[in-house]
């Protein structure tokens, strides 16, 4: 076990990559779960909280202390299995994306959702319910986690598989290893129609596991998780597709939607319709943040969609076909259109998606103020109006911003980047309001970061008192003494 109080070594886990900075005076890094087991009991002993340190990219303050001791799960960072036959991996919770990716490709297999941020760990994503680009057809990581070893607060272990424990309506009884009962009664929340990651997952008759995926850290700390994978499709289409009119992206974008839906039903080596698994946006201003790298990008584009979609090489032709005729039925530039077919041209798609909010980053970085950067999402009925509310609103600003997102799942993310502290409290005011809108839309105030203790109001303005009630009773009966993670989700 590494204990460490020199400030110099915990200055770099007082942050995340929102820039809130905490606070401690203390961080343990335990080498294995043993220690980890340990630690988690001796804090408690001492009545002291403690905050989950992972890899520090998320974007709302989850891991920042508040005077809390940092546990870094840094070190538990092993796969422990790779099952190519029944399609799943075990591992600790600590190991990236990055490193799961690469050694599960050796058995042509992938994680489906595809959460951006390749530095993340595991663990973070489960506790945030991550998603990314093919969430679209995938749906979140919540959708993969088959089992978790949850350990409590107080050092007891929840061994949690898929499938094995049910809510009795809203009444849950969870035993830990060391055959401690907690019962627990909870008011159920109903989240958004939209892609989400907003607090605690609470319906009736559910599966005890999903309490756990999107909690941020308040419940328990993952010390192992299962996840189902897939095997990577025999061949994977991109496009990139610019469009000389926003009216006609958008009602494009609708139309692939709505039959992707169906189509994405049909299994790849029957289908030959178009198929997208994942429908992603760039605002024209975002193209032009990068225009001097890709000078290829057609001067007339108001914007652009990146389009994947996996089939079998059988029916490459027909599928390609189907997917120019509707380009050219709603876009002047079809002839532009960028196609992917191997890994190396979609490998230069990746590059240039990633080129957005890496000078993004730099701009933010220059600039030397913080990012604000939106992560709502709405039903796609309401989707319409919600894109021309925030460019409205963006346009009023008259401060630099671009949009971009996971249209697919009518979920957009638009950054801006103040120059000044005058800038910022004007960016603040935008990102309320667009806050207020997803809510009035019925849409969501987290998609995909979660809430973290930025994020704390707006998630009360989502779910009401009531909800957050619920969310307390349920953190008071597993981690009693408010040990853990204290200020993510509420106070
Ligand atoms: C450039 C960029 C792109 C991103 N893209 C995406 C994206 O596409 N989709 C998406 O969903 N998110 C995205 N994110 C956000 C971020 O990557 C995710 O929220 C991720 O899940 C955080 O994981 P982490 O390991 O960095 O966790 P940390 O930032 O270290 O911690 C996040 C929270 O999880 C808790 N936690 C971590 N591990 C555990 C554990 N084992 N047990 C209990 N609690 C734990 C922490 O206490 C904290 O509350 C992006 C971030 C950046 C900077």
């Amino acid at each position: 076990m590494i204990v460490k109080t020199d400030i110099d070594t915990i200055e770099a886990y007082l942050t995340d990559a929102s820039n809130l900075k905490g606070k401690s005076n203390k961080l343990i890094i335990p080498e294995n779960k043993d220690e980890l087991k340990t630690v988690i009991k001796e804090l408690f002993n001492q009545n002291q909280n403690f905050v989950i340190s992972a890899a520090g990219t998320g974007l709302t303050g989850g891991r920042v202390p508040k005077d809390d001791t940092i546990i870094s799960i840094e070190k538990l960072n092993n796969i422990l299995e790779i099952n190519p036959e029944k399609k799943f991996v075990r591992v600790e919770p600590g190991v990236t994306l990055n490193q799961l990716e690469e050694a599960i490709s050796l058995y042509n297999l992938f994680l489906p959702p595809n959460p951006t941020e390749k530095n993340s760990s595991l663990g973070g994503n489960v506790v945030n319910n991550s998603s990314g680009s093919r969430s679209f057809k995938y749906g979140s990581i919540r959708n993969y986690v088959e089992a978790l070893e949850i350990i409590l607060s107080n050092g007891e272990t929840f061994n949690l598989n898929r499938g094995n424990n049910f809510a009795d309506g809203n009444k849950l009884s969870l035993i830990t290893d060391e055959k401690s009962q907690y019962n627990i009664e909870f008011d159920e929340i109903t989240p958004p129609n939209t892609k989400h990651s907003g607090g605690y997952y609470l319906k009736y008759n559910m599966d005890a596991i999903d309490l756990f995926i999107g909690s941020e850290g308040t419940l328990g700390v993952i010390s192992e998780i299962k996840l189902s994978v897939a095997i990577i499709p025999e061949k994977v289409l991109g496009l990139l597709v610019f469009f000389d009119d926003e009216y006609n992206l958008l009602e494009f974008t609708e139309k692939i939607r709505e039959k992707s839906l169906i189509t994405n039903k049909v299994n790849i080596d029957t289908n030959s319709d178009i198929a997208a698994r994942l429908i992603e946006f760039f605002d024209e201003k975002s193209l032009d943040l990068i225009r001097n790298k890709y000078p290829q990008i057609p001067a007339e584009s108001k914007g652009a969609i990146w389009i994947e979609q996996e089939y079998s090489e059988n029916f490459e032709n027909e599928i390609l076909e189907k997917w120019f005729e509707i380009i050219s039925k709603y876009s002047l530039l079809a002839d532009s259109t960028w196609v992917a077919t191997n890994e190396k041209e979609h490998n230069n798609f990746r590059e240039f998606r990633h080129q957005i909010p890496l000078t993004v980053n730099e701009i933010i970085s220059r600039n030397g103020m913080r990012k604000i950067g939106t992560d709502t999402a709405v039903p796609s009925y309401n989707f319409r109006e919600y894109y021309f509310y925030v460019k409205e609103k963006l346009t009023e600003l008259q401060i630099d911003y671009v949009v971009f997102g996971h249209i697919g799942d009518s979920h957009l993310h638009a950054n801006i980047f103040p120059k000044n502290e005058a800038e910022t409290k004007k960016a603040l005011d935008f990102y309320e309001m667009i806050m207020l809108k997803a809510i009035n839309l019925g849409g969501t105030v987290s998609a995909e970061h979660g809430i973290g203790k930025i994020k704390k109001n707006y998630l009360k303005m989502m779910i009401g008192d009531k909800g957050i009630t619920s969310m307390k009773k349920i953190k008071n009966i597993l981690d009693p003494k408010n040990l853990l993670g204290k200020g993510n989700l509420f106070d």
